[in-house]
C-alpha cells in the first residue's frame, strides 16, 4: 500500500478456547479466546524509507532514522508543551508521508537540545534540523521573519539591521572609558565581543554599560571592536544560513587578526558556543569565555555598596547550561550579591525550559505562534511566577526582551526581567548615581 494510504488491519488468528499446562502444578487451565489472540505476519507497507533517505544524504541528518519510538524526548521537548512537537513526532510524520521539507515543523525546533540530552539512539536535532532548513532556503517554505533576519544579516553584519557605526553607541554613556581597539589597538587582556542585542538593543545596552562599569572596576583590561564587530552567527547557522555563518567566519577572524589579545568573553551563549565549537571547526580556535566564568572567579573583589533585598530566579540559557555545560558560574554571581535569595525554579540547569529564542526561533515569534498554542517565553514567565520571586534574571542577551514581553502579555508585569551584570552594578552603587 501506498504512503498515506489507508491502513489495513492485521488480521486475528483465534481459538475459541485453549487448554494449557500450568509449568507449576502441571494442572490443565481453559483460556477464552482474549488471552490466546495472534496475528498472521503483517507486510509494513504504509510507511517507506524515502523521507528518511532524503534526510539521511544531507550531512547532519543522518540520525533522524536511527529513532526507535522510546518516546523519552517528548515530555521534554518545549515546543511540544505548547504543540505536537519532539523528535519522535517528527520521525513519525517523516514516515508517514511528511515533507519535513516544506512542513511549518521544519522551523519550530529551537536547537535547546534537551531531546538530546535524553535520547539513547543519540537523535541529533540540533544537526538535522539545521540540514534540513539549510536545504529548503531555496523554496519558497523560509518563514518571511526568518528571510528578512538572514537579509540584514547579510548586508549589515547584525541581525537587527543597524548601522554598523553605531555599535558602540551605547558606551558613549556607561560613565567609564570604553577601550575601541581600532583607535587604540595595543594589545589587551580581554576582547570583549558585545553582540547583537547589548550592542544595538536598549535594554541590551543597559546590560552592556553595567558590564563596562563592573569590568572597569575590578581593573580588567579590557577593549571592544566597536564597528568593526559583526555578529559571531551562530543562531543564523542552526537556523539554516551555513552559507552566511561561513561568510562572518572568515570577516570576523579577519578582523581578529588585527589584534593580539589573550581571550574572548562574550556576554551572548550563542556566540559562546559558536566560538568553542564552530570556529574550531574551521581551523580558528580562541580562548573563550561567557562573562559569568569571568567573573565569578573574580566575584571576591566586587565592591558591594548596599543589599538589594531581592527573591530572583535564574532562567539557564540553553546555549550556556546544557549545550555548554556551565550551570555554576551564574549562580556563584547571583548568590554573592547582598541581599539577593536565589530560588530555582523546578525545570533548571540541564532539564531548562526554553526560552523559544534559539535556533533562529528569536525571529520566528509570529511564524511560531500561528502553530503553537502559547510562547515559550509566556509558559517561563509563568513558571518563573510560581517561585514567588520578584526578579527573573538571565544571562543571554536574547532573553530580557522576551521575558518582559511575556510578563507583560501573561500578566506578570510585577516581575522584573533583567540580566545578571545588572544587578552586580546596582549592589555596587549607592543608589544614587547616574548613569
Ligand atoms: S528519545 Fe530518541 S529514540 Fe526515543 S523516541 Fe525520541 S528520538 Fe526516538
Ligand atoms: S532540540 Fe529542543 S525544541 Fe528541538 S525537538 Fe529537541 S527538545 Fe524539541
Amino acid at each position: 500500500m501506498p504512503i498515506g494510504g489507508r491502513k489495513v488491519p492485521p488480521v486475528a488468528v483465534e481459538k475459541q478456547q485453549a487448554r494449557v499446562a500450568s509449568t507449576i502444578s502441571g494442572r490443565e487451565v481453559d483460556l477464552p479466546a482474549m488471552w490466546n489472540r495472534m496475528f498472521e505476519p503483517r507486510v509494513l507497507t504504509d510507511y517507506g524509507p524515502d523521507g528518511f533517505a532524503a534526510i539521511a544524504k544531507l550531512p547532519g541528518g543522518e540520525s533522524l532514522e536511527w529513532c526507535y519510538g522510546c518516546g523519552k524526548c517528548t515530555p521534554v521537548c518545549p515546543v511540544d508543551m505548547v504543540g505536537d512537537y519532539g523528535p519522535r513526532k517528527i520521525h513519525r510524520k517523516v514516515q508517514t508521508g511528511t515533507d519535513l521539507f516544506a512542513a511549518p515543523d521544519l522551523w519550530l525546533c529551537t536547537a535547546c537540545g534537551n531531546c538530546l540530552r535524553v535520547c539513547p539512539k543519540r537523535v541529533d536535532m540540533i544537526a538535522i534540523m539545521p540540514a534540513v532548513r539549510e536545504a529548503a532556503l531555496s523554496g519558497a517554505a523560509v518563514p518571511a521573519e526568518l528571510q528578512e533576519v538572514f537579509e540584514k544579516t547579510f548586508r549589515y553584519g547584525n541581525a537587527l539591521g543597524q548601522n554598523q557605526r553605531r555599535r558602540a553607541r551605547w558606551a558613549e554613556t556607561a560613565g567609564v572609558p570604553v577601550r575601541i581597539l581600532a583607535t587604540d589597538p595595543a594589545p589587551v587582556d580581554v576582547l570583549f565581543y558585545v553582540e547583537d542585542y547589548w550592542s544595538f538593543h536598549p535594554r541590551g545596552q543597559d546590560a552592556a554599560r553595567a558590564f563596562a562599569r563592573v569590568a572597569t572596576a575590578l581593573g580588567i583590561d579590557w577593549a571592544i571592536l566597536g564597528p568593526e564587530e559583526k555578529t559571531l552567527g551562530d543562531s543564523q547557522r542552526l537556523a539554516g544560513e551555513k552559507g552566511l555563518f561561513d561568510a562572518l567566519v572568515e570577516d570576523v577572524t579577519a578582523t581578529l587578526a588585527k589584534y593580539e589579545f589573550q581571550r574572548i568573553v562574550t556576554p551572548d551563549p550563542h556566540a559562546f558556543n559558536a566560538l568553542v565549537k564552530e570556529y574550531p571547526q574551521r581551523g580558528h580556535t580562541f580562548d573563550a569565555q561567557h562573562y559569568t566564568q569571568l567573573l565569578a572567579p573574580l566575584v571576591g573583589q566586587i565592591g558591594w555598596a548596599r543589599e538589594l533585598n531581592l527573591r530572583v530566579t535564574f532562567h539557564d540559557p540553553c546555549y550556556l547550561g546544557r549545550q555548554n555545560g556551565e550551570y555554576d558560574a551564574p549562580r556563584t554571581l547571583i548568590e554573592a550579591i547582598p541581599g539577593v535569595q536565589l530560588v530555582e525554579m523546578g525545570r533548571c540547569r540541564e532539564n531548562a525550559y526554553c526560552c523559544g529564542g534559539g535556533g533562529g526561533g528569536m525571529w520566528l515569534d509570529g511564524f511560531t505562534s500561528d502553530h503553537t498554542t502559547e510562547r515559550l517565553a509566556e509558559r517561563r514567565v509563568r513558571e518563573a511566577a510560581r517561585t514567588g520571586a520578584d526578579v527573573l534574571v538571565v544571562c543571554c542577551p536574547y532573553e530580557v526582551s522576551r521575558f518582559t514581553d511575556a510578563a507583560k502579555s501573561t500578566g506578570h508585569g510585577h516581575l522584573r526581567v533583567c540580566d545578571i551584570i545588572e544587578l552586580i552594578d546596582e549592589a555596587t552603587r549607592d543608589g544614587t548615581s547616574g548613569g
